[in-house]
């Protein structure tokens, strides 16, 4: 973790080829309900969480995956198997380089959840909302690369 463009992000301590698994994405799972009470004390917990199944979300407070930024063009997603997230490299990955997602992979379309974005990409949406509102072609290859999880509602 170190300072990237927007605040804190994870960076690359060595290079990843396309497709590798750069780590898992630890924290505590809660329920939908608790994301919703999150919003009305610290929003902060609230968008930091990554959504983990149809009704449940895991908070990475205090571990890796609070520090994962998204990208409109990201070089790593999220999977999830054996019952676990991971960050999955989608392009080559140099050492040095920040390892960002795409939020929207994991915004199912009842997720009101949306951010402004300033990833500085040359396609950057500058909204950042639920898997739906992406471009078919990016929906396509996301899931090729197979970041999108099946439970998310498209
Ligand atoms: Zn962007």
């Amino acid at each position: 973790m170190k300072p990237v463009r927007n605040g804190l992000g994870i960076v690359a301590l060595r290079s990843f080829h396309e497709h590798a698994v750069i780590c898992q994405i630890k924290g505590r799972i809660v329920s939908a309900a608790t994301v919703w009470r999150y919003w009305e004390t610290e929003a902060r917990l609230a968008e930091n969480c990554f959504r983990y199944s149809a009704e449940r979300y895991l908070n990475p407070e205090g571990e890796i995956g609070q520090y994962a930024n998204h990208a409109c063009d990201p070089n790593a997603g999220i999977i999830k198997q054996h019952r676990g997230l991971w960050l999955k490299a989608i392009a080559d990955i140099a050492a040095g380089d920040e390892v960002t997602h795409d939020y929207s992979t994991l915004l199912g379309v009842d997720d009101v959840w949306k951010m402004r974005c300033n990833c500085g990409a040359a396609r950057c949406r500058r909204w950042v909302r639920h898997v739906a509102t992406l471009p078919a072609t990016v929906v396509r290859r996301y899931r090729t690369l197979g970041v999108i999880p099946g439970f998310i509602q498209t």
